[in-house]
């Protein structure tokens, strides 16, 4: 008894604390020391195309992007990005950017002084920064830039273009030891210390760490797991958290889900990004949805309404019910950004949209408004539950569009100036 008793305790606990971060602002947006975690994506535009470019971060920001980050690759795209940070200005989105600078970013910064001064932030890849004996300049230039405009830095580690030098040195190391490990393990060692040693540095050359955000993303799940746990052991650096290269579709959501739920869970990142690979033409603001997700099932923020809907099975033949629950699931997407100023608090509304008896009424008595549809031979009728409570019973060809409406009344009721906090709904069947 007493062991279910410690169970229960360890369950209710919930997620562990969070770990204890330095916090770090980037344009208008608190990331780490106890923010709340901060869902973050990229645009794959060419940055050089304006209009394209800012298009994409307005329906990312709109999306709920709290931070998007841009390609600076070239001139063109450096000379563009002011441009850009204008243009959005103009449309009222202040979604801080961010530049994601690879090779030859201590260049396009220094000749680009617009460009360094339009962005909130500065990704580098330590493992691209520079080559040999240019690389401490580069670096140094880099910082330097970032002092000089008031910028926070990414310190972005990536096992895709891990510092080589540094690898060496650590195999070669490994090599001579008495007790060797395996060289996978190594690598992920090399990982946390890229990052590490290249903050260091940073706070030798003079960014304080409250304007540095590291990460250190691999495409494994158990390798990203064993390398944040570890980066986050070692230091107080706030922590950008992603699967790089997760990849598309279910694979991509996934690997992400699963690799960034354990670490959330042990109290590790202060931003997300998803990184899933696009269909092609496909929606890029599906990566921001995926990470409010994971956010908001995971109990960590709330960001829109959530719709429990039962996966439907032999009992529901008809297409009735998946219908319902893919309309209400996208008209409540559409109307937040309309429902945010209108309904405040309307994101903690629960929905739930049920396929037959068995756990219909049970479900649906436990969010605040819920259908349970008739099931294949029940009667034709969904009563609808409200607060708990069965409110009405809806019959007919109209089902669907009668409970979006009582939907709306809901919302309007319970979060709208009139309703504030009133019963619900007020005519029970
Ligand atoms: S609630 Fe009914 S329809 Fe939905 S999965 Fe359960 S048994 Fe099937």
């Amino acid at each position: 008894m007493s062991d279910l008793k410690e169970r229960t305790k360890e369950i209710q606990a919930g997620p562990k604390g969070r770990h204890r971060t330095v916090q770090v602002t980037v344009g208008n947006v608190k990331v780490g020391g106890g923010a709340p975690i901060v869902v973050q994506s990229m645009t794959n535009t060419d940055t050089a195309d304006i209009e394209g470019t800012v298009t994409q971060v307005a329906a990312l920001a709109r999306a709920g992007s709290e931070m998007v980050r841009i390609t600076v690759d070239r001139d063109e795209a450096a000379a563009a990005v002011p441009h850009i940070r204008e243009k959005l200005d103009k449309l009222g989105i202040d979604v801080p950017l961010i530049g994601d600078f690879h090779y030859i970013g201590h260049k396009l910064l220094a000749d680009h002084p617009a460009c360094a001064a339009a962005l909130s932030k500065y990704r580098i890849n330590p493992g691209n920064v520079g080559f040999k004996n240019k690389r401490d300049t580069q670096f140094t230039d880099i910082v330097e830039m970032a002092l000089k405009h008031g910028k926070t830095i990414r310190i972005g580690a990536n096992w895709g273009s891990l510092d080589q030098e540094l690898l060496t040195k650590l195999m070669e190391e490994n090599a001579k030891s008495p007790d060797p490990i395996d060289a996978r393990a190594v690598t992920r060692e090399a990982m946390v210390q890229s990052a590490l040693l290249s903050a260091a540095r940073a706070e030798e050359i003079g960014l304080p760490k409250n304007r540095m955000i590291l990460s250190a993303k691999v495409s494994n799940v158990q390798d990203l797991i064993a390398v944040y746990r570890e980066l986050a052991a070692r230091s107080d650096y706030a922590i950008h958290l992603g699967l790089t290269e997760a990849g598309m579709g279910s694979k991509g959501i996934v690997a992400s889900s699963a690799a960034l739920g354990i670490l959330l869970q042990d109290g590790i990142g202060d931003t997300i990004r998803v990184s899933l690979t696009p269909e092609p033409g496909g929606d890029r603001t599906v990566e921001v949805k995926v990470g409010q997700e994971i956010l908001q099932t995971m109990g960590f923020r709330t960001f829109v309404p959530l719709v429990a809907a039962c996966p439907g099975c032999g009992r529901t033949t008809s297409t009735v019910f998946q219908e319902l629950a893919r309309d209400i699931q996208s008209f409540i997407r559409d109307e937040m950004p309309s429902w945010k100023t209108r309904y405040p608090g309307v994101e903690q509304l629960n929905v739930a949209v049920m396929g037959c008896i068995v756990n219909g009424p049970g479900e649906s008595k436990h969010a605040d408004i819920g259908i349970s549809l008739p099931g294949t031979g029940e009667t034709p009728a969904a009563p609808v539950f409200v607060d708990g409570q069965k409110f009405r019973t809806l019959r007919g060809p109209t089902i669907a569009t009668d409970f979006k409406a009582l939907v709306i009344d809901y919302i309007e009721q319970r979060y709208g100036s009139a309703g504030a906090k009133a019963p619900a709904v007020t005519a029970a069947e």
